[in-house]
Parts: C-alpha cells; sequence; structure tokens
C-alpha cells in the first residue's frame, strides 16, 4: 500500500481501468447510472484503483454498494417524497464526481506526496465517510416516524426538505461513516484502531451535517406553483412545471453541496488527525 502512494503505476491504473469500465457498463446496463455517469465512473473507480490499489477499490464499492441498495430499499414508502428530490436514481456525471472526487483528491494529494500516506489514507476514507453518511441519512432519515427540523432554527419542516435532520438521519449518518471506516481500517494494514476509526466516522457525521447546514442556507432551492411546494428541481419540476428560485445561490445546487461536504470531510479528519491518528 505505501509503495503504490509514493509511485504511479501505469499498469495497475490500466488494471483500474479496465475493471471500472466493465463495473460502469454493469452499472449502467443496470439503469444505476447515465452514459456520462458511467464515463465519470471509470475516470473516477480507474483512478482510485490505480493509485490505491484493491483496499481503495473496497472501500468505494463499499460505498456505492451500500448507497444503491439503501436508495432501493423502502422505494415504496418513499414514492411521495422522490418529487423532492432534485434527480432521479440514475447518477449523472455530475453526481458521481460530486460524491467521489473528494476521496479520489486525497489519493491524488498522497501519490503526489503532498499527503503522507497516514493522512492521506484516513483522509480518501473520511471523503467517502461523508458522502456514505450524507446518503444514508437521505435514504434512511425519510423513515423517521416525526417530522425533520431545520439543522440552523430547529423549526419542523415537511419530509426531504433541504437542510432538515432528524434523530432516524443523524444515526443512520453515523452508521454509514462508521461502515465505511471500519472498512477503510480493515483492508489497509495498521489503520484498525479507536482514533482511526473514531476520526473518520466524525468526519463523515460532520461532513454531512455540513451538508444540512448547506442546504438549510445558501443551497439553491425552488418553489414549483403548480405543487405548491418547495424542490431541488430547476428549470422544471417533476410534474412539468417551471420552477422559480426561492433562495439559496443560484450555482449551489446538489452536486456542489454534496462535493463540498466531502471536502469539508476531508478539513474535519485533517483537524482530527492531530489529535487522534
Ligand atoms: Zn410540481
Amino acid at each position: 500500500m505505501f509503495e503504490i502512494f509514493l509511485a504511479l503505476d501505469w499498469q495497475q491504473l490500466a488494471i483500474g481501468l479496465g475493471i471500472a469500465t466493465v463495473l460502469a457498463a454493469v452499472a449502467w446496463w443496470l439503469r444505476m447510472l447515465t452514459p456520462s455517469g458511467a464515463f465519470a465512473a471509470v475516470l473516477l473507480g480507474g483512478i482510485t484503483f490505480g493509485l490505491g490499489g484493491y483496499p481503495a477499490a473496497i472501500v468505494l464499492v463499499a460505498f456505492f454498494a451500500s448507497s444503491s441498495v439503501l436508495t432501493r430499499l423502502f422505494s415504496r414508502r418513499k414514492q411521495g417524497l422522490a418529487k423532492t428530490f432534485s434527480k432521479g436514481g440514475r447518477r449523472d456525471w455530475a453526481q458521481v464526481l460530486a460524491n467521489g472526487g473528494p476521496s479520489v483528491l486525497a489519493l491524488i494529494l498522497g501519490a503526489l506526496g503532498w499527503l503522507p500516506y497516514g493522512i492521506a489514507w484516513p483522509a480518501f476514507a473520511a471523503a467517502l465517510a461523508a458522502a456514505t453518511a450524507d446518503t444514508w441519512a437521505t435514504e434512511l432519515g425519510v423513515l423517521s416516524p416525526g417530522q425533520p427540523q431545520l439543522i440552523t432554527t430547529g423549526q419542523r419542516v415537511p419530509k426531504g426538505t433541504s437542510g432538515g435532520v432528524s434523530l432516524v438521519g443523524s444515526l443512520a449518518a453515523a452508521a454509514g461513516a462508521l461502515l465505511i471506516a471500519l472498512v477503510a481500517g480493515f483492508v489497509a494494514a495498521g489503520f484498525m484502531h479507536p482514533g482511526f476509526l473514531l476520526a473518520v466516522t466524525l468526519a463523515g457525521l460532520l461532513g454531512s451535517f455540513f451538508d444540512s447546514l448547506i442546504g438549510a442556507t445558501v443551497q439553491a432551492i425552488y418553489y414549483c406553483p403548480d405543487c405548491k411546494k418547495e424542490t431541488e428541481q430547476h428549470p422544471t419540476h417533476s410534474c412539468g412545471a417551471a420552477t422559480t428560485r426561492r433562495r439559496g445561490w443560484a450555482w449551489m445546487d446538489n452536486d456542489w453541496v454534496n462535493f463540498l461536504s466531502g471536502l469539508f470531510g476531508i478539513l474535519v479528519l485533517l483537524a482530527a488527525a492531530t489529535f487522534l491518528l
């Protein structure tokens, strides 16, 4: 593992791109990815395997597989909420880059020697822990019996509202982040210790809270005049009506929020590393 980070191995990168192409083709065939999403997944998956080898690829698969399973579970109970969310089940290139970009950035910084391996590996895990925590919170939080509360004011809001948090969602976020921490610790020799598990889980959980914080403040939120409800969808709602921006910055869409949450997870990890690693 250590050597993989120190020298970019072109053969390993070629194998990674080959494996990623096969997996992305299957994901596209299963309608989990759009064609552009499959292309982005080949790039991210290939670089992940090329720089981090099997350990990094296994952590990436743990994120993707667990998130895909949760997205499909309870789909009947979530049907009424689907209109609130911005995109359907198929991931496009922006969604793939938003979720996988920060973790790949950590690997690249490690390969360039700008981050030591002892930090690059936890940072890679932290970014994927944040992505996993956010997905688990979104997918399982809707099963919460009560209404979520805005992370900023505590005001009760309808399920699916950006910036809304619940106890069930937060526990799901912590569980998702812990899963990634356990997998990342297990596959990389020397990382299965309490400080690593705590730092990565904390980074993932705070990353998902950061996601909610942006959702409650500066994320672009639109309004559908026909359905009379808020949505992340733009320019048209799933019902076909044109949506108008109600609050937030126009460029701050869900993909940017996810990308920045991953980066925030890395920052939390770097801060926690000073006393936990
Ligand atoms: Zn509508």
